[in-house]
């Protein structure tokens, strides 16, 4: 695993320290930004969890071999741009308004409740902040299930509640901010994340962030997930 520089190597002088971003490989965050809640990185326009998750696509797709294929739903421009930069992948992104996001070459139309691709197409499938903006997320994991290989993975966040699933249906806009925190979120994630998350041949598994990161790099870049209260999954099918 690559080390991100030290808070030392980046710089001397104690009060003027700055956080390292993983993506732009560079120190761009100010701990005064921190303090004041803005985590945003000032040239890749990234948060903590598009941060951690660059360390997991180096991990996950970097190191997985050539010409592997990968689909994203509804790409971040951070992650675009890093997932884009690997020489190995082949990339397509979807999303059910494509027009969204204008910087993604190619970017097609799809819905995830009846996805256009073909059975094991892709290699890696990743979603972020996806599932909960789903009408029916198990359908979601079956269609993506349907078309990922048999040796395939899929890489998905949620945003995380330390209580247990919030599902009661809310359809007003303010009801769903109150609820879920976004008028266009369909439920919220807790703790019971892998009761609710059911489907035969579908093994998730919660990713550790000290798997993927060292002390160093964790100290570096500031620990994410107490501050984005992200939760980070990897899904493989069983019984291929
Ligand atoms: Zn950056």
């Amino acid at each position: 695993m690559k080390i991100a520089p030290s808070i030392l190597e980046i710089t001397a002088k104690p009060e003027s320290k700055m956080f390292y971003c993983p993506n732009c490989k560079r120190p761009t965050i100010s701990p005064k930004n921190i303090r004041e809640g803005i985590v945003m990185c000032a040239m890749c326009a990234s948060f903590e969890r598009q941060r951690f998750l660059h360390y997991v696509y180096e991990e996950e797709i970097l190191k997985a071999g050539k010409d592997i294929k990968v689909l994203q739903f509804a790409p971040e421009k951070s992650v675009y741009d890093s997932v884009g930069k690997f020489e190995n992948v082949d990339y397509t992104c979807c999303d059910l308004m494509p027009e969204l996001y204008p910087y993604a070459k190619g970017i097609v139309q799809e819905d995830g409740m009846n996805l256009s691709f073909e059975d094991k197409s892709f290699d890696i499938i990743i979603h972020n902040h996806i599932l909960e903006h789903m009408p029916d997320d198990i359908r979601f994991l079956e269609e993506t299930k349907r078309i990922l290989k048999n040796d395939g993975k899929i890489i998905a966040s949620i945003p995380f509640y330390k209580d247990e699933l919030c599902d009661d249906s809310f359809t007003s806009d303010e009801d769903r901010i109150e609820h879920y925190g976004q008028a266009d979120h369909l439920r919220r994630y807790g703790k019971d994340i892998l009761d609710v998350l059911k489907l035969d041949g579908l093994n998730i598994e919660i990713i550790n962030q000290n798997s993927y990161l060292t002390n160093q790099e964790l100290e570096s870049i500031k620990a994410f997930q107490d501050i984005s209260g992200d939760l980070y999954m990897i899904m493989t099918k069983e019984g291929k």
